[in-house]
């Protein structure tokens, strides 16, 4: 086996680590502070400069919260971020909804917040510095050649075109879901066929609007849903996602207009809610977009690669979960790669073990969440189904309650008596850091 904990660094081959982990996201960089932090010597390729801005709704469940505690930024974050979310409302036309958010039964850790991502993945990324990660960035991945235990993950700088190898028995891929790459070719073709459905997804922030503090609405038009939250120094985030047929027929009125502008426009008409709350406000920098999503299971590739976070499955983010199962399959993967128990004298074995464990794992806590969210999104988005919906939430917004709960929102997959042992058993020098 190649990879040796307590006397990884010091490898004379520069270009040689322990795990190479793709992507800087909550995943990538949770997964490499872990390692990083149980002795081993872990690169982390990252193509953007940080910070950066990124659409994403920008809530974190309180399921995450001794996660991020236990990553070493928790106190970071709890002085970063917005107001805790206590209120969840449904939003549509006129009407709103508003119910509890369920509680986390930790009173320490028991409301989740929002922060922008500008400032979650760089703490996140500066704590894996800090740890001992070899960052690199803006460098982007390649290629990936070899096979299990002999990796070559061929990476360039964003900057200065330079190409380098980097060589590793275990790469995970936390590359997110957004962006292909380039050698991928199992999903070959996917952004090439534009469909109607496709789902593009939008994010602004904006300062002096009026929504209440604690409150997370979600929102819902013909096409598409949405979210709001007051984040980090009253700054308010808006983050939907919309039929790519949709947009298309409403910028088609509009033609003048960007598609950001357009987005903006519509939310404001089709709920009011969103209308009262930016009445006054103004935004701060462009409308960001990305897409098209594609919500479901990339597990069970077979090739090898070690996946988390959005690489490893995405669900529809009407229930704004997608940080909390990046965090968390980081560290169900990360556990299993730890535990010397299931360490085997055949690297490949040892790999194809945990690769059985960790995904039937990630299936089991998560593929309920992905399933809810994409019955509650084809729900909110059809006119003929939100209606109703909105109707059955007015009668028992306890629904909404039930929903967060199950959803995720105060669930952690992660056992936590497992994260105990683990980081007790950390050498001493890796907790000092
Ligand atoms: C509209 C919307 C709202 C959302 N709201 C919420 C919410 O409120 N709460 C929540 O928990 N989740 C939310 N999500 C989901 C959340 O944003 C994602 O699930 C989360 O970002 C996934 O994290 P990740 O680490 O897997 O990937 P990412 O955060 O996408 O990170 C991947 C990283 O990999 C890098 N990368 C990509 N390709 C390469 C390459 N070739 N080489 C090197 N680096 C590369 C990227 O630059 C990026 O930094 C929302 C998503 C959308 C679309």
């Amino acid at each position: 086996m190649n990879i040796k904990p307590d006397t990884a660094r010091g490898y004379e081959d520069p270009n040689s680590y322990d795990a190479i982990v793709i992507g800087a996201g909550p995943a990538g960089s949770s997964a490499a502070i872990l390692l990083s932090r149980a002795g081993w010597l872990v690169a982390l390729v990252e193509k953007q400069s940080f910070p950066r801005r990124k659409v994403c709704g920008e809530c974190i469940a309180a399921s995450n919260l001794p996660l991020l505690d236990a990553l070493g930024i928790g106190l970071e974050f709890d002085d970063a971020a917005g107001p805790e979310l206590r209120k969840v409302a449904l939003m549509r036309g006129n009407r709103q909804v508003v119910a509890n958010l369920p509680s986390a039964s930790n009173d320490q850790y028991a409301w989740g917040k929002a922060l922008g991502r500008e400032v979650l993945d760089s703490l996140l990324l500066d704590r894996a510095r800090l740890v001992g990660v070899h960052v690199l960035q803006p460098w982007s991945l390649l290629n990936i050649t070899g096979n299990v235990g002999n990796w070559h993950c061929e990476i360039r700088a964003q900057d200065s075109g330079v190409v380098r190898s980097l060589l590793a028995p275990i790469v995970i891929d936390a590359h997110g879901s957004w962006e292909e790459l380039p050698f991928a070719r199992r999903r070959e073709n996917h952004h090439a066929v534009h469909r109607g459905s496709d789902l593009l997804a939008f994010k602004a922030n904006f300062r002096h609007a009026t929504l209440e503090e604690g409150l997370l609405p979600i929102l819902s038009f013909d096409g598409g849903y949405g979210g709001m939250v007051v984040a980090a120094d009253a700054m308010t985030t808006i983050a939907c996602c919309i039929r790519r047929d949709r947009l298309k027929a409403y910028r088609a009125s509009a033609p003048s207009l960007s598609a950001g502008d357009v987005v903006e426009a519509l939310l404001k008409r089709a709920c009011k809610g969103v209308c009262v709350a930016l009445h006054t406000a103004s935004r701060e920098g462009p409308w960001l977009a990305t897409g098209a999503l594609s919500p479901g299971i990339r597990l069970g590739t077979n090739d090898g690669l070690f996946r988390v976070g959005n690489a490893a499955g995405e669900a529809h983010p009407v229930i704004g979960e997608g940080m909390s199962m990046a965090i968390q399959s980081a560290w169900l993967l990360c556990t299993h790669l730890l535990t010397p128990a299931l360490r085997h004298a055949d690297e490949i074995a040892w790999q194809r073990g945990i690769v059985h464990r960790y995904e039937a794992e990630w299936r089991r806590e998560f593929t309920p969440r992905l399933r809810l969210a994409a019955c509650f999104a084809h729900l909110l988005m059809g006119p003929a189904t939100a209606a109703p919906t909105m109707a059955l939430m007015r009668v028992w917004p306890g629904v909404l309650t039930l929903g967060a709960k199950l959803g995720g929102k105060t669930r952690c997959a992660v056992d936590m008596s497992e994260m105990n042992k683990l980081i007790s058993q950390l050498p001493m020098s890796a907790i000092k850091k």
